[in-house]
């Protein structure tokens, strides 16, 4: 059952990964709906003072903490009357699949993010998902669950939620090229010997989004484009080939669809991750909230390039990932974001990225169909790979 935004009592809202950027971003929208969302339960990983504050802002039924060490410091009386204390990752599978909730949203980072996403899915929930790394690891999976559980999985990323707005406008066969947006990150205009050289410090910089540190990483080499790519692929079910990528350094057109007659729609909006959120939460229904909003009296302009395939390969993964299928998008996942932690920690470059996810999406044992547990072997086994080469 899912409750109905638009009238009282609101929607009961689980935010997984409430205290990352995604989470504090849901939170506001909740906080600003005025009672038409509340708060069922927040769930985050260690950061228990964060998540103790959000408790006592908003006054969950249910706060989850995933790590038990960082639970094992949460005294009595530290939270507020009438919210409870849950521990660890089973804990929350379950909470999440309570008749009280009526959407989840899910904002936990990396591979991580799949098992909660699962658990909501065959519970047949309502998902607003920016956990895109379910999708590429295991798309087809999680998409046919949902079929068969009567789930809907809405897209909170904002590409996919422009994809998904604009889709609106014609039939499936009506469609001819999907056009994902990419602001091209701060290395747009660098030039390619610089890139081995560059920093953590330096790719945590975003020109036009304020993100965690994972994706914001991603989005310096472009392999969030190409976590997207396969994202769009299952969550639309369109053939790889439909979709396109444009380099779009404003951040204001979100993706474009074209259809069979030639019209573009674009869904434009400040960069404010607010409305894609609210979006997913209020969905069919559009409501007033807190996002940003143009200054339409000032002078603007938009501009448009196509990406580099040279200074940036990792989007050419994504397009043979969203191809090939199978376990190619778990493989590219797992070894993307045992590579961004190298190159954050220091042990590896900021091209060995790509490049080292390149090699294992060639190398590895490639199957057509996998299940879960096949999908989880090749994650560990891309990791364990992603650390000898950085070993070396
Ligand atoms: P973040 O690093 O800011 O926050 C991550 C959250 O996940 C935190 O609350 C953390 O406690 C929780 N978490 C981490 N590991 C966990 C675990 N093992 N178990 C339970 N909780 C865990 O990340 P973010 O930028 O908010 O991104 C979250 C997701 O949303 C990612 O999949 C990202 O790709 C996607 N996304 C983010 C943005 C954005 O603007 N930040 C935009 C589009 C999509
Ligand atoms: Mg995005």
């Amino acid at each position: 059952m899912d409750g109905d935004p638009g009238r009282g009592p609101g929607s009961r809202i689980a935010v997984l990964g409430s205290t990352g950027s995604i989470g504090k971003s849901t939170l506001d929208v909740i906080i600003a709906s005025a009672g038409r969302f509340s708060c069922h339960l927040l769930a985050a990983h260690r950061s228990v003072g964060p998540l103790l504050e959000q408790a006592a802002a908003v006054r969950p039924r249910w706060v989850v903490v995933v790590d038990p060490e960082a639970a094992s410091g949460i005294g009595p009386g530290a939270l507020p009357s009438g919210t409870r204390l849950a521990v660890g990752p089973d804990a929350l599978d379950e909470l999440v699949r309570a008749d009280e909730v009526d959407r989840v949203v899910s904002a936990i980072v990396g591979a991580a993010g799949l098992r909660s996403t699962w658990a909501a899915v065959e519970a047949g929930k309502t998902v607003a998902l920016a956990n895109k790394e379910t999708l590429v690891m295991a798309g087809p999976l999680v998409m046919r669950l949902a079929k068969r559980t009567g789930a809907r999985i809405l897209p909170v990323d904002s590409e996919h939620s422009a994809i998904h707005q604009a889709l609106c406008s014609g039939t499936a066969a009506e469609v001819r090229r999907i056009v994902l947006t990419a602001s091209g990150g701060p290395f747009r205009t660098r030039s390619a010997e610089t890139l081995p050289a560059v920093t953590p410090a330096e790719a945590l910089k975003h020109p036009t989004w304020s993100m965690g540190p994972k994706i914001t990483i991603d989005s310096a080499t472009m392999m969030n484009k190409a976590l997207e790519l396969i994202e769009a692929r299952w969550l639309f079910g369109v053939p790889a080939a439909t979709l396109e990528v444009l380099v779009h350094p404003q951040s204001i057109v979100h993706s474009m669809v074209e259809f069979v007659d030639g019209s573009v729609l674009a869904q434009m909006s400040p960069p404010d991750m607010r409305l894609p959120i609210q979006y997913a939460l209020s969905y069919p229904r559009r409501i007033a909230g807190p996002a940003r909003r143009f200054d339409f009296t000032q002078p603007w302009a938009l501009e448009f390039e196509p990406p580099d395939p040279q200074r940036f390969p990792a989007v050419r993964l994504g397009h043979e990932a969203a191809a090939r299928g199978g376990t190619a998008g778990a493989v590219l996942n797992a070894a993307n974001e045992e590579a961004v932690r190298g190159f954050l920690a220091g042990r590896m470059q900021f091209t060995d990225i790509a490049a080292v996810c390149g090699r294992l999406l060639e190398e590895h044992p490639f199957q057509e169909d996998p299940d879960l547990d096949e999908v989880r072997r090749l994650d560990a086994w891309a990791r364990q790979e992603v650390a000898a080469w950085a070993s070396t």
